[in-house]
C-alpha cells in the first residue's frame, strides 16, 4: 500500500474493523474470563488525604489483612492460576506504611510473581527504593497532581510535592525497574498547568506519564466544581494525542470509550472495560471485586476470602461483570456506539441510578 492510500478515511474504517473483532473477543472474555491483574488493597491507612482519593483513605483507617492470609492467598492463585499471565497490583492506602510490606512482598517474589505498585512517593528513601527492587518490584506509578502548590494544596501537607519527587528520584538512582510512571489527575482547575507539567516530567528519566481526568468516585463526588468540562475533556485527550504523535511517552488510562478519532491514539489499545474479566482485587477488609476504583456495594462485592477461597468467588460468582453493562440502561442498550462502549467504564457508573455517569458521545464523538 502506498502513503497516499492511508487516508483518514482509510485510518477510521481500519479502526472500526479492528474495534469490531474486539468486541467478538469481549463476548468470549464474559464466557471464559482470564485472570490478569489481581489488585492487593494492603492497608487503607495513608499519609496523605487527597481530596480525590476513590477509596477515601487516611492516617485514622486500618491496615488490610494479617500477612498469614496473604501468604495464604498468593499459595493459593499461584496453584489455581497461571502466575506467568499474571500481575500483582499493589496498592492502599500507602502501602509502605505497613510494617510487614516487605515480608509480603518478598513472600510473593519468592512464589515467582510479578508484582507492581502505587505510591504517593513521599516515603521511597534510597534505601526503600533498593529494598523494592530486591523484592523483585517490575512496575511503580506515583501519583503527581499539578505543579507544587497544587499537588500539596491537593493533599492538605505542605512538603508532599517535593518529598514524592524526591522518591521519584530516589527510584530513578536505584534503577534495575521495568517501569517507573507518574500519574496525573487533572482536574478542572489545574488544567491550566498541563503545559508545565509536560515541560517538567519531560526534563526527569521516567518511562512514562499517565494523564487522567478526575473521576467522579470517592471524595471526589463531593467536588463537582473541579470535574472537567466538556471542554477540558477535549482540550485533555488532543493534548496526549498530539504528544503521542511527536513520539512522548504520554498516556492515558484505561477508562471511557473515546470514540473513533481518539480510540488507540491516547493508549495502545482500544476500550475495553477488564473489570472482571482481566482483573480481580482483594480489599482491605477482604472482601473481593473487580477493579478497586468501582464503588463498593451490595451489588459489586463479590464475596469475601473469609467466607470462600479467591478462586471459588473469581470462578463462580461475577455473573454480573460477564455481561455488559449497557444492558441495564435504555439509552446505553440503544446506542449506536453500544457494541464498542457495551455500556462504558464500570468505575463510573451510578450503580443506584443504573446509568453512566461519563459518557465521551456529543464531547469527543
Ligand atoms: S472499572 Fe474503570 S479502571 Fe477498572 S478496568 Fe474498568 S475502565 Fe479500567
Ligand atoms: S450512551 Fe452508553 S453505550 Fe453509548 S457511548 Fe455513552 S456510555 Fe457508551
Amino acid at each position: 500500500m502506498n502513503m497516499e492510500e492511508i487516508t483518514p478515511e482509510f485510518i477510521r474504517r481500519l479502526k472500526a474493523e479492528q474495534m469490531d473483532q474486539l468486541s467478538a473477543y469481549r463476548q468470549d472474555l464474559y464466557k471464559k474470563p482470564e485472570l490478569r491483574q489481581l489488585f492487593f488493597e494492603l492497608t487503607m491507612r495513608c499519609n496523605l488525604e487527597c481530596f480525590h482519593c476513590g477509596s477515601s483513605c487516611s492516617s485514622r483507617l486500618d491496615d488490610g489483612l494479617p500477612l498469614q492470609k496473604y501468604k495464604e492467598i498468593l499459595d493459593e492463585v499461584k496453584e489455581n492460576f497461571d502466575i506467568s499471565k499474571l500481575l500483582l497490583c499493589i496498592t492502599g492506602g500507602e502501602p509502605l506504611l505497613r510494617p510487614d510490606f516487605f515480608e509480603i512482598m518478598e513472600y510473593a517474589h519468592s512464589l515467582g510473581y510479578r508484582w507492581g505498585m502505587t505510591s504517593n512517593g513521599t516515603l521511597i528513601t534510597p534505601e526503600v527504593a533498593r529494598r523494592l527492587r530486591e523484592a523483585g518490584m517490575r512496575t511503580i506509578s506515583i501519583s503527581i497532581d499539578g505543579l507544587e502548590k497544587t499537588h500539596d494544596a491537593q493533599r492538605k501537607r505542605p512538603g508532599s510535592w517535593k518529598a514524592a519527587m524526591r522518591g521519584i528520584q530516589n527510584l530513578i538512582d536505584e534503577g534495575g525497574f521495568h517501569a517507573i510512571q507518574v500519574t496525573t489527575v487533572m482536574n478542572h482547575q489545574s488544567m491550566d498547568e498541563l503545559d508545565d507539567l509536560y515541560e517538567l516530567f519531560c526534563e526527569m528519566d521516567i518511562d512514562s506519564w499517565r494523564v487522567i481526568g478526575l473521576e467522579p468516585i470517592g471524595r471526589a463526588l463531593e467536588a463537582p466544581e473541579l470535574m472537567l468540562t466538556r471542554k477540558d475533556q477535549r482540550r485533555l485527550f488532543t493534548f496526549i494525542k498530539e504528544k503521542r504523535e511527536e513520539e512522548m511517552p504520554v498516556t492515558y488510562g484505561c477508562s471511557h470509550f473515546l470514540g473513533v478519532d481518539f480510540e488507540r491514539e491516547v493508549r495502545q489499545w482500544y476500550f475495553l472495560c477488564n473489570a472482571g474479566l482481566y482483573v480481580a482485587s482483594i480489599m482491605a477488609n477482604g472482601d473481593v471485586g473487580a477493579c478497586l476504583d468501582i464503588e463498593r456495594s451490595k451489588k459489586t462485592v463479590q464475596g469475601n476470602i473469609y467466607e470462600n477461597s479467591f478462586t471459588e468467588i473469581w470462578q463462580k460468582r461475577f455473573a454480573d461483570f460477564r455481561r455488559p453493562l449497557s444492558l441495564r440502561n435504555e439509552e446505553c442498550r440503544n446506542c449506536e456506539y453500544e457494541k464498542w462502549c457495551a455500556g462504558g467504564s464500570r468505575h463510573s457508573w451510578d450503580y443506584e441510578n443504573e446509568k453512566q455517569r461519563i459518557c465521551m458521545k456529543g464531547t469527543l464523538f
